[in-house]
């Protein structure tokens, strides 16, 4: 089976020290590119609220307010198309005032790949389109909010590039337009294999720094899937129950030597360095805000936190790969992760119970990074051509005896044990909860093959063992179910049609 999949690779950069202020100045020009664009944005947004007021005041209905409101909101093309004509150039001595006026915005654009102007833009129109579906209705997940500007310091450092002059180096460098040839710091072999063999191109390369390191993330395009494979096919269908106490709970074990090879502990990452960053942070508010000591202050903590996120990502990838080249068919649950890790401090009013004890649970819940578990699950069963089967949410799989049927009742919030009132079964909830998870998966793929009835337009098999009421109804869908976040780079690359956008000339300003 050959298809296309989108593959990324990430690779930390060791770059020198001229290179470094030259990624540090593309990245100032993403994110300068990014609040130009935003900028007339909302200069025109505000203006045509005004517009449409003022029409409605008129009497006017506000439907046909909207309709007749002449002032559209720029797209990435009329700002760009706007800024090349004032943008300046500092190369030229002869001051130019008529072309330019006294202050043009950005002379120093030719310091820069113009693909980092570019990409910023898009990302841009991206944000906006997603607001403005997101009010709409139009768009699944949770709400998106306005965009906002990205400042200095607080907003990631980031750029991306694309095109040709993207290319690997040897397995030890990659060539960047504008930045030239960088040295990474592990190798890029697999990734130059894939090259040379003409299976993988590259499209993108996005740089961004992370506490002190600066990182690579080069999209490809591959187009071969490995084939499963003997041991693989063998391995059958598993069960994935996601946790907290247990980030990982397999129906069965990995190797099957290693009996207790099913079970992974939360490592809680952040709870390990948790007095460093305790440490970190009040050396951190000692300082005086603006001052040369807090800016170290904040490096060393962004520092840890770096460290925790890479810790994180490491150990989750190693486990996720195993899990979609050992096994055959691997199901998953549906899980509502926006809502299970809502804050639970409730209203004025309406005060919650037991906050301390869930802000601690949401807390390990967002470090065992489930969501992103399940995502990585996916991408890689797709790659290594194993499959994914999602059970609809609201399937009792926690309560149902995985060993005699019988539907026990729901247990409660924290318990880790599972026993079955009816035969007697005693076992961690979460082994039993996989267990189901095994069986479901099995029957929806092997019993019930693709019929309508087992699988609704969005790929969820709905099990039968409970006809949950919410299975198809439920909607609302955690980050991880919408489209965007299949692959968010993807859609960060292409340029996107801008729904209120409309090729308006010269984008509006005050
Ligand atoms: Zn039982």
């Amino acid at each position: 089976m050959v298809e296309t999949t989108i593959r990324s690779f990430r690779f930390t950069l060791d770059p020198t020290a001229d290179q470094e202020m030259n990624l540090t100045r593309h990245a100032g020009a993403a994110r300068w590119a990014y609040n130009w664009a935003l900028g007339h944005k909302i200069a025109a947004y505000d203006l045509r609220r005004a517009e449409i007021s003022a029409l409605i005041e008129s009497g006017h209905t506000e439907a046909s307010a909207k309709k007749a409101t002449t002032v559209r909101i720029p797209s990435k093309a009329a700002i760009q198309k706007h800024l090349n004509r004032i943008k300046g150039d500092s190369r030229r001595h002869l001051p130019e005032p008529q072309a330019y006026g006294p202050h043009p915005p950005c002379p120093w654009w030719h310091e820069v790949s113009t693909h980092a102007f570019q990409s910023a833009m898009t990302d841009c129109d991206t944000a906006w389109d997603n607001w403005v579906k997101s009010v709409a209705g139009k768009r699944a997940g949770p709400r998106v909010g306005m965009p906002r500007f990205k400042r200095k310091g607080r907003a990631r450092d980031s750029f991306r590039l694309y095109g040709i002059g993207l290319r690997l180096d040897g397995y030890r460098r990659i060539s960047l337009p504008r930045i030239g040839s960088v040295r990474l710091h592990d190798s890029a072999r697999r990734l130059g294999r894939l090259i040379t063999r003409g299976i993988a191109t590259i499209k993108n390369v996005t740089v961004t720094r992370r506490g002190s390191r600066w990182y690579a993330c080069v999209l490809t395009e591959v187009t071969d899937a490995s084939p499963p494979t003997r041991a693989r096919r063998a391995g059958g269908t598993v069960g994935v129950d996601l946790g907290v106490r247990w980030l990982i709970t397999l129906s069965r074990p990995l190797d099957p030597a290693v009996p207790d090879s099913d079970t992974t502990p939360n490592p809680r990452w952040i709870e390990r360095d948790a007095r460093r960053l305790r440490k970190a942070h009040r050396r951190f508010s000692r300082t005086v805000r603006g001052s040369q000591r807090r800016r170290r202050a904040a490096r060393a903590l962004g520092a840890i936190h770096a460290r925790v996120a890479e810790r994180r990502a490491g150990h989750l990838h190693r486990l996720t790969k195993r899990i979609t080249t050992t096994f055959d068919v691997i199901g998953l649950e549906r899980f509502d992760l926006v809502r299970a890790s809502a804050s639970a401090r409730g209203t004025v009013e309406q005060p919650g119970t037991n906050v301390g004890v869930k802000s601690r649970f949401n807390r390990l819940l967002r470090d065992a990074a489930l969501g992103e578990t399940r995502r990585q699950i996916d991408y890689k069963a797709r790659r290594y051509g194993s499959t994914v089967v999602h059970l609809a949410p609201g399937t009792p799989t926690n309560a149902i005896c995985s060993s005699c049927a019988w539907e026990n009742p729901p247990p409660r919030l924290g318990t880790d044990r599972f026993a079955c009132g009816k035969c007697g079964l005693r076992v961690r909830r979460a082994v039993n909860s996989a267990r189901n998870i095994e069986r479901l998966t099995h029957r929806s793929v092997h019993v019930a093959p693709d019929t309508e009835e087992t699988r609704n337009a969005r790929g969820v098999v709905s099990s039968d063992a409970s006809p949950a009421p919410n299975a198809t109804t439920g909607k609302r869908e955690g980050p991880q179910g919408s489209p965007r976040r299949s692959n968010p780079s993807v859609t960060g690359s292409t340029p996107v049609e801008s729904e209120t956008a409309t090729s308006a000339g010269i984008p509006i300003t005050r």
